[in-house]
Parts: structure tokens; C-alpha cells; sequence
């Protein structure tokens, strides 16, 4: 049967392939059912794998960093109150002994009717904590899958495979290999999430926000995935597959065409400079950014480095990656963000309960309580600075105490690596993110403190009109054109331009073409965006007279219709 099934579009591109559907998490799980011979010992299987996880939580607990929050033992205690609920630990030996399945089999389907049984609860609160029980499962399964005896899932992912999740986190999906599946989608999710973020830079077509796909489309279904529009067909007939066949290949000929404008200068049609810089999440992004003529990276979001591992990158790991970065780029600006874990990017083992981690101990303010985690960052990017043109960049400010703070920490790292003769960058700029409202009110504040700032609308935008970005629910209230971001955008940028202070923005607007000519109209000279995005967006500044945005962009600002600004905003690009 043909259906078609509507979401966000969150990285464009037309898919065409087969459905593989993969659980929560990106484990995979093989059912299969085991000689009785076999049954005892897949018993004890699940049973070892079980008394090492409560070993593992235990050692968690004791181990704990004496300057973790005591919420971190709470969640710790409520994993292993999860790990010993029957419906974990008995039920899965006794669907073993009764069906004679393998353990991997039977842990997934009492989790699953663990997890139903937390969405029953009125109180949301408790409704959450099925992420605890997920967590929890995942951590088992992970044992399950390391013991000798599993037989391992082939795994069947190419090119003609679309992944179909109810969920993914950014971490689930770094995992897969860009060249190994045509793209993604998800039930869940909002187009500036990390998830989607990741889908962008891999280059892959996605929809996110399609609520109900995992459950609708069947292994092996013929899938067509429209990711500008946000559309899924599932088994398209054959005129409908033909059309997105000529669509296709149309949108790739146009792809190599742009390519052509690699190494031309974004200039606009009176001569004005902007600078198109590159998000990078990890080294080896950097042949990308260089394959599409980005002019240096606007933001290397490094607590990537951090994720799918168990342990955490030393000081020695960070300095290469780092230095990769700075010398593949030859001189060109590297900004890299110290790390903005939390929230939607947690470490591994240490997931905080937080009743709301977005408005937690996020990002700087986590560095700053957790100096042990911040001074081998700030160490290995210092000594990276000898190697290339490297630019630190300070996430989610907010005050003005927070930044004093850190720029004390990074002068004294600097003083410490001298005192033992290790060399570092003598010019080391140092900038800020404007994430929050109140930073981007106060700007002025932080631009004379900071050497350049950037603003990170897909926070900005959250922060300020109150809506989750990871949440599908009330994506359609994000809005880049609400008049409070636009005054916040124009207030920002013309404090900086005033100040002499260098701005840009690397959300996810500024890859996105209807925006592009409101934010050089509101000022805006430097963009950083994911690669593959430079050479739209090049075409777009090659085609634009600064004079002629002036009289419109005013008008956007002075408008508070919402119609009215999308019409206005039409003109601008037409
Ligand atoms: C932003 O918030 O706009 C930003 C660039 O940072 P991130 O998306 O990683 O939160
Ligand atoms: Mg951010």
C-alpha cells in the first residue's frame, strides 16, 4: 500500500531506497531461537551480563568525582533501581526458558513493555524516566552483546538503505558512516536538534518529526524521501518513483554545478567581503569544509569527541585533533568550541538528572564546575594555537562573571604551559557565543571583553521564544523571523558593528538561503554554516546588492505581522 507521510526537513536531498528500521538504540538486535541444549547457558549468559552492570553502576557510584552534584547519585541509584526491577532483571531469563530465544531478544521486549508502562503515567515527571529505563536497557544489552555467544547481526547498510527510527541521538548517528545508508528519518526531533544538525553535516537527506513512521513502515519498504520538502512516500508507484528518479539526478547535477564556485571570492555585487566559514564536528570534517570553499571554520563543536565512548579524551587525544584541524586548514581560522555538553549531548556513564537540562549545567557552566574536565581542553588548545591559527570560543555566556571567570582560566592555563616551556599561539583569539537573550542584550559587555562573538541562533531562538529544540511537538513555533529574534539579530550585530568587533552566525540559519540576504541586510559579514551549504550560499552573496537590502530589512524590522514580514521577506529575495 502507497502512503506519504509528512515532517521537518532537515537536510535536503531526495533518498530513494529501503526501509531498515533500527530500535532506540542504534544496537542492533537479532531474534533467534536457540537448540534447547543452548537455553541453560544463554541463561547464565543473561545473568553474568546483569551482575557486571550492577557492578558497573556500583563502581559509577563509589568512583564518583568528588565534585559531581549529588544529583548524580541519585541517578545513579535510580539506574540500579531500574537494572533490579523484575521486568528487567527475571523476565527476560524466564522468556529465554520458555521461548527458548536469545537473551538480546528478550531484554528488548521487556524493555519494551517497560517503557509502555512509563508512558502510561499521568505524571510527567515519571513519563521521562522512561529515557532512565532506555539508558539502563542499553547499558545491559551492551554487556550482552561484548559475551561470547552472541551472534552478531549482520549488518545490511548501503547506499539504498534508509534508516527508520522512532529516535537517534547526534551520537547514535556519528556512528554510521555517511557511504553506508541513503539517509534517515525519525519520528521524533526538531530541525535544530544536535540529531539534525549531525544528518546536515553527513551530507544526508532527513526528515525528522514524522511521529508515527517507525510504526507505519515495514522492513524492506520501497522508500522515497523528499528531504527538502519533508515528505516521505512509502512504496511509491511507478510514475511517482520515475518523477523523484528525474528529481534526483536534477538536484545532483545542480549540487556539482554550485561545486564550480569552490574557489571563487563571496563577493557581493558591490564589492563588499563575507566570509563563509564551516561547522565542523570532528578533524576530519576538514577536507569537506576545503572541498566546498569555506575560508575557515566558524565553529568545530568539539564535545563530539566525547561521544559513543566510554572513556574521556585526555589531553594528548584533544591536542591532536585539535592541531589536525589547524594544520589541514593552512592558516585559515579554526574556532573551536569549548565543549557544550549537556542538554541533548550527554558523556556516557554520567548522564545528569536534571528536571531541565537545556536550562542546566550546560556547556560553560559545566566546564566551570568541572575544572578537571576544562583544563585538558584548555592545555591541548593552547598548544594546538603553535600549530595553526586557532580560535577559542566560549558557549552559552551569560554573564559577564562566568566569562571573567574563564578568561582567568585560560590566561592561567597559558602562564602554566610557559612556566614548563610549552609552546603555544602568542595571538590566541578568544570569542563568545550569543545563545541566550540575556547575552545578546548585554552584548556590548562581552564585546569588549571578547575578540569576536558569534551567535548561535538555533539557542537563541529556543531560549528566547521558550520552545525545546529537540522537541517536535512545538517545532512549528520555531521561528527565525519572530520579531523579538530579529531585534535581538539587528541589536547584536549592530552593537558589534559599532564596537569593531567581528560577528557572525553559525546556527542554522545562516546555511539557510530565504535568510541569508535579511542577515547581510541587518549587518552580518561573516556566516559559518555546514559545508556542504558554502556554495549555495556563495551563489546567493554573488548575486546580492548590499544598497539595494537596506530600505527592506528596515522594513522587516518594523513590522509585526507575520505575513507581512514573509511577504517582506519575499521581496528581499526575489
Ligand atoms: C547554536 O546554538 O546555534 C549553535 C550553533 O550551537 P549548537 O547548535 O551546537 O547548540
Ligand atoms: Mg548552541
Amino acid at each position: 500500500m502507497s502512503f506519504t507521510l509528512h515532517g521537518i526537513a532537515v537536510s535536503s536531498g531526495i533518498a530513494i531506497g529501503h526501509a531498515h528500521l533500527v530500535s532506540h538504540t542504534s544496537l542492533e538486535v537479532a531474534h533467534y531461537v536457540l537448540p534447547k541444549k543452548f537455553v541453560d547457558e544463554e541463561i547464565v549468559r543473561f545473568d553474568t551480563a546483569l551482575q557486571i552492570t550492577r557492578n558497573e553502576l556500583s563502581g559509577l557510584r563509589s568512583n564518583r568525582p568528588t565534585h559531581a552534584a549529588a544529583e548524580f547519585d541519585a541517578f545513579l541509584e535510580l539506574h540500579q533501581m531500574i537494572l533490579d526491577d523484575p521486568l528487567l532483571s527475571v523476565a527476560p531469563r524466564e522468556m529465554i526458558a520458555s521461548e527458548h530465544c536469545n537473551a538480546e531478544w528478550a531484554l528488548k521486549v521487556q524493555t519494551e513493555t517497560l517503557v509502555a508502562q512509563f508512558d502510561e503515567f499521568e505524571d510527567a515527571y515519571l513519563r521521562e524516566r522512561q529515557t532512565d529505563v532506555k539508558q539502563v536497557a542499553e547499558r545491559l544489552l551492551k554487556q550482552l552483546l561484548g559475551q561470547p555467544g552472541h551472534q552478531p547481526t549482520p549488518m545490511r547498510l548501503d547506499v539504498e538503505t534508509i534508516l527508520v527510527a522512532h529516535d537517534l541521538s547526534p551520537a547514535d548517528l556519528i556512528q554510521f558512516r555517511p557511504q553506508q545508508y541513503a539517509a534517515f528519518i525519525t519520528d521524533v526531533g526538531g530541525a535544530t536538534s544536535h540529531t539534525a544538525i549531525v544528518a546536515r553535516s553527513l551530507n544526508t537527506p532527513c526528515v525528522v518529526g514524522l511521529h508515527h513512521a517507525r510504526e507505519l513502515v515495514r522492513e524492506d519498504d520501497l522508500l522515497i524521501l523528499d528531504g527538502e520538502q519533508g515528505v516521505l512516500i512509502v512504496n511509491p508507484d511507478k510514475s511517482i518513483l520515475a518523477e523523484y528518479k528525474l528529481r534526483q539526478s536534477e538536484w545532483e547535477l545542480e549540487r556539482k554545478k554550485l561545486k564550480r564556485l569552490r574557489t571563487a571570492r563571496a563577493n557581493t555585487l558591490d564589492g563588499t567581503a563575507i566570509e563563509l566559514y564551516a561547522n565542523i564536528e570532528k578533524p576530519e570534517d576538514v577536507a569537506e569544509v576545503k572541498e566546498n570553499g569555506a575560508t575557515g571554520i566558524g565553529l568545530f563543536r568539539s564535545e563530539f569527541l566525547f561521544l559513543n565512548r566510554d572513556d574521556l579524551p585526555d589531553e594528548e587525544e584533544q591536542f591532536e585533533a585539535y592541531r589536525a584541524a589547524a594544520e589541514g586548514m593552512e592558516g585559515q581560522p579554526v574556532t573551536i568550541r569549548t565543549f557544550d555538553l549537556g542538554a541533548d549531548k550527554q558523556l556516557k556513564g554520567v548522564e545528569r538528572v536534571a528536571s531541565n537540562p537545556a536550562l542546566g549545567l550546560r556547556a560553560i557552566r559545566l566546564c566551570l564546575a568541572e575544572p578537571q574536565l576544562f583544563r585538558p581542553q584548555l592545555r591541548a588548545l593552547l598548544r594546538a594555537s603553535h600549530y595553526g591559527n586557532i580560535r577559542i570560543l566560549i558557549p552559552m555566556l551569560s554573564s559577564v562573571s562566568e566569562l571573567n571567570q574563564t578568561l582567568q582560566f585560560i590566561a592561567a592555563t597559558r602562564q602554566s604551559l610557559e612556566d614548563e616551556s610549552i609552546p603555544c599561539g602568542s595571538d590566541v583569539k578568544i570569542g563568545g557565543m550569543i545563545e541566550i537573550p540575556a547575552a545578546a542584550l548585554a552584548i556590548n559587555v562581552f564585546a569588549r571583553k571578547l575578540d569576536f562573538l558569534s551567535i548561535g541562533t538555533n539557542d537563541l531562538i529556543q531560549y528566547t521564544l521558550a520552545i525545546d529544540r529537540t522537541d517536535e511537538e512545538v517545532a512549528h513555533l520555531y521561528d527565525p523571523l519572530h520579531p523579538a529574534i530579529l531585534h535581538l539579530l539587528a541589536h547584536a550585530i549592530g552593537t558589534c558593528n559599532k564596537l569593531g568587533v567581528p560577528i557572525s552566525v553559525c546556527g542554522e540559519i545562516a546555511g539557510e538561503l530565504p535568510y541569508t540576504r535579511l542577515l547581510l541586510g541587518l549587518g552580518l559579514r561573516q556566516l559559518s554554516m555546514f559545508s556542504a551549504q558554502v556554495p549555495s550560499i556563495k551563489q546567493r552573496v554573488l548575486t546580492t546588492s548590499l544598497p539595494e537590502l537596506t530600505a527592506l530589512t528596515q522594513k522587516i524590522l518594523r513590522a509585526d505581522d507575520p505575513l507581512r514580514i514573509r511577504e517582506l521577506l519575499g521581496r528581499l529575495n526575489a
